[in-house]
């Protein structure tokens, strides 16, 4: 079987669902359609703030080729549990609207859209952690004025300048004053600790996010609190500071040795699945593919498994660096997909030659 099968939008599906209950322990429709590539993250950002009476207008797809979708979805997390938590948006100043994903009145896909079906494997803690954070409410945003453009406040036509915070629903600006926000005090992002603390000491509650328009998404820059429970969070964090590093240092301690154990149990699979692979490149593979916060094969969710189709996916990757002329043709501007298409017998001779014959 050839590596570089592309799978149709149906397999797809079918893995894309599997691969998400088995990394994460539960799935839902929304994210399927998101990594099909069919609903991108502002627009459904923005369908979560209640700005779109529906989604599916947004669906880059035919309505024939959801409907199968929405059928292998069904048929692969049939029989499985799931909560069921109706998309809302949280209003501040009006009453909470729940949201739309279809066009068209069809209670079935509406419902399974609202269904966050579980893996068989969550354990009843992760399934609770899970519940309380689809049915709870979500946090209130703020706004981050960034653009040179004026902003008006829809109640009391105050502008809000540059750098200044705004409340915004359904397409309308509030200042804080009319959200009846403006009591609260801003602390920057940056002290996790402290914003976790500051949050739980403080009576209200609010997000603060910026618009990053390069990267088309909203990100945090600070929450909006109370100023009492940010000085109640200051002086409980220089209480426990010292506790608090004297931990951290234990932990990249152990991080540290996880991760050696983990190169050890790779080179282990690489060293039995590819018996005639020479020592010293088992040991290479193992060291490349499992670098933290690489992202490379080995520290992705499936292979921490060390299953073989992830060793072999390392294997693969580390042939194409090392015994293909592929990093040659990238710098010659060869398009990645002819690059792989050149290299690939190279790839499949090298494989055979490591295997048991
Ligand atoms: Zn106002």
């Amino acid at each position: 079987m050839s590596f570089y099968k592309k799978l149709n939008f149906k397999e797809k599906v079918t893995k894309y669902t599997n691969d998400t209950l088995d990394q994460s322990g539960s799935v839902n429709l929304l994210f399927i359609l998101s990594k099909m590539n069919w609903l991108n993250s502002q627009q459904l950002q923005k369908w979560q703030q209640g700005l779109y009476p529906n989604l599916e207008g947004f669906f880059q797809s035919t309505p024939q080729k959801r409907l199968e979708v929405y059928k292998i979805f069904q048929a692969e997390t049939s029989g499985l549990k799931f909560i069921e938590a109706p998309w809302t948006f949280h209003s501040l100043l009006n009453e909470n609207i729940k949201l739309k994903v279809l066009s068209e009145e069809n209670e079935d896909v509406e419902t399974l859209f609202c269904r966050h079906f579980l893996s068989k494997d969550i354990s009843t803690r992760k399934t609770e952690t899970l519940r309380k954070k689809l049915t709870q409410k979500p946090d209130l945003r703020v706004f981050l004025h960034e653009d040179k453009k004026a902003l008006e406040c829809n109640a009391c036509h105050a502008i809000v300048e540059k750098e200044n915070f705004f409340y915004s629903e359904l397409k309308k600006t509030y200042c804080l004053k009319c959200a009846e926000l403006d009591k609260l005090a801003f602390q920057e992002s940056g002290d996790a600790t402290l914003s976790r603390r500051a949050k739980k000491y403080s009576q209200k509650f609010a997000e603060v996010v910026e618009f990053n328009s390069k990267k088309k998404r909203f990100e945090r820059r600070g929450i909006l609190v109370d100023k009492k429970a940010i000085e109640l969070a200051q002086v409980s964090c220089s209480q426990d500071a010292t506790e608090r590093a004297t931990k951290r240092i234990k932990s990249s301690e152990k991080r540290v040795q996880d991760d050696f154990d983990f190169t050890q149990e790779f080179t282990k699979s690489v060293a039995s699945l590819f018996p005639l692979c020479p020592e010293g490149e088992v040991s290479a593979i193992a060291e490349h593919a499992t670098v933290r916060g690489s992202g490379r094969v080995g520290r992705r969710a499936a292979a921490k498994k060390l299953d073989d189709e992830s060793i072999r996916l390392a294997v693969i990757a580390y042939i194409r660096h090392k015994h293909t002329f592929y990093d040659r043709l990238l710098l010659n501007r060869t398009p990645k997909k002819t690059c792989r298409k050149l290299v690939q017998p190279v790839i499949e001779k090298k494989l055979k030659s490591w295997e048991t014959k």
